[in-house]
């Protein structure tokens, strides 16, 4: 509710009662997507010589998704409930059940440390012995679940919801229908004649215009390996559950990033990456313990590695960004379907190959999620702030390189000439970055709305800036002035 009354975020048509899991961006919604986009791409692409960017269209030839195993493999297992007629994904139903297990681990060492002073010989047994017995049963099940999906075993993957004794959140019924298999990409019709030989696809991720047009960067911007493509752009699935906000949309937008090295290089590289890209997350600044990595199980069709990077959310530690080793299976792959070669000749080993691929994949909505869910606070204010009004504020704390607006010039009365003064370096600002200007309401209530939508700073004018040339210099966070 907060990100529609200011303007971050509303449901798509939502005159017609909206799109299940299509969302809007607001006036400073956009501006703070456009933000996290442009400080990816800086950190990316300006700051690493060997990376470079390409915007692929969403349309592709339909052999593409042909070729990268999408048509016959990008799908989610579904599972029904008979009673309340929900569909859930059957892996997420396992996985939020491993994770309510992990969560009684935590409460027993939460409990074990409390009691630290006497803590006894026999307490510490039975505190262990539980916390073994879970462990087991997380191993268990995982193990379980890990063949199945491999194995494609659908009757087993239900079988394992079974075992659980998972219920269903909505009518905590175990009627469950069988699992099947559900092809998430979206469909449409290319040119005037409807037949099945002009089926394309909207693009379920943007790599693949990045594996598409590897040669034509490689060439046309002087590459040598190891070097990287980089690409931010929509991407469409029609995901099975989708009632998450914006954590699982069925258009959103990825910022992905290809890393081309020599083949036997690629655990190196992708153990490179993981690392880069955690600092980059921890630079947010909303602490390294609210982040977290999630090696993967079930290995997707094309990878010899993934991990995932997670975030604390509201609704637990869930994926952010993937960091997958792609092999060079991608290449390979356009390479028989295409009937082009796709090699990069290494002057160096003086021989041909198909390069390796490490992929960065991190959705734009999820992080603009993250950057909200940890930004946002009500904060309880001391009786004594006179410049106050009621003992609390909503703020949200967002990392003033992202804040949709960095400014806000205020004067302090809309007469004495204070207005123009304040347009004066409204105007004079403007030119460097976002700004707002506003002469409405009181002081405190014009703070209060910078502060809900994470304005950095507040300038105001006042009688004595018209003497001696200075303004009340605001800060956000500390509400220091
Ligand atoms: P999940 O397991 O949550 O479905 P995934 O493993 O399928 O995600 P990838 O294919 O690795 O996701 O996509 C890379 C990134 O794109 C994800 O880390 C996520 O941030 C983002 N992403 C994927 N699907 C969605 C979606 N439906 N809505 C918003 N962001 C998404």
């Amino acid at each position: 509710s907060h990100c529609k009354e200011y303007g971050f975020v509303f449901p798509s048509s939502e005159i017609y009662d909206g799109l299940g899991a299509v969302y809007d961006y607001g006036p400073y919604g956009v501006e703070l997507k456009n933000n996290i986009r442009e400080y990816w791409w800086k950190s990316m692409v300006q700051m690493n010589d060997n990376i470079v960017g390409i915007d692929a269209s969403i349309f592709m030839h339909p052999t593409v998704w042909k070729a990268s195993g999408h048509v016959d493999a990008f799908s989610d297992p579904l599972i029904d409930n008979k009673d309340s007629k929900k569909r859930y994904r059957a892996d997420v139903l396992i996985e939020e059940h491993i994770a309510k297990i992990e969560g009684k681990i935590d409460k027993e060492i939460e409990k074990a440390k409390k009691r630290f002073e006497n803590f006894d010989e026999k307490m510490f047994r039975t505190t262990n012995a539980r916390i073994l017995e879970y462990q087991k049963k997380i191993d268990e099940i995982n193990t379980r679940m890990k063949s199945a999906l491999e194995k494609n075993d659908l009757a087993e993957v239900k079988q394992i919801i079974i075992d659980c004794e998972i219920v269903c959140p909505i009518s905590g019924s175990r009627n469950w229908t069988d699992v099947r298999q559900f092809n998430l990409m979206f469909s449409t019709q290319m040119g005037s004649v409807a037949d099945d030989a002009n089926t394309i696809y909207l693009r379920p991720e943007t790599a693949q215009g990045i594996f598409v047009n590897f040669l034509n960067v490689q060439r046309s911007a002087r590459m040598k390996i190891p070097f990287g493509i980089a690409q931010t752009g929509k991407a469409f699935r029609n995901e099975i559950v989708a009632r998450q906000f914006l954590f699982r949309m069925r258009e959103f937008e990825q910022m992905e990033m290809q890393f081309f090295v020599r083949p036997g290089e690629e655990m190196q590289w992708y153990n490179t990456w993981k690392e880069k890209r955690i600092k980059w997350h921890h630079a947010m600044g909303f602490g390294a313990d609210r982040y977290r990595f999630h090696d993967h199980l079930k290995l997707a069709h094309y990878a010899n590695a993934a991990s995932d990077i997670e975030f604390q959310f509201p609704f637990g530690f869930k994926e952010i960004e993937g960091i997958h080793s792609r092999t060079d299976f991608d290449l390979n792959a356009h390479e028989k379907f295409s009937g082009k070669k796709l090699q990069y000749f290494d002057s160096e080993l003086n021989k041909n190959y198909v390069p390796y691929v490490i992929e960065t994949s991190i959705g734009l909505d999820r992080m603009f999620l993250a950057v909200l869910a940890a930004a946002f606070e009500v904060e309880k204010l001391s009786s004594n702030n006179s410049e106050e009004e009621g003992n609390e504020r909503v703020v949200l704390r967002i990392p003033a390189a992202l804040a949709p607006v960095k400014a806000a010039v205020f004067p302090l009365v809309k007469k004495d000439g204070l207005p123009e003064k304040a347009m004066e370096i409204f105007n004079q600002l403007k030119q460097i970055c976002r700004c707002y200007y506003e002469e409405k309401d009181t002081i405190g209530k014009r703070y209060r709305r910078q502060d809900a939508i994470g304005t950095p700073f507040c300038i105001t004018v006042d009688h004595e800036s018209l003497k001696d040339n200075c303004v009340t210099l605001r800060h956000r966070d500390s509400m220091q002035q």
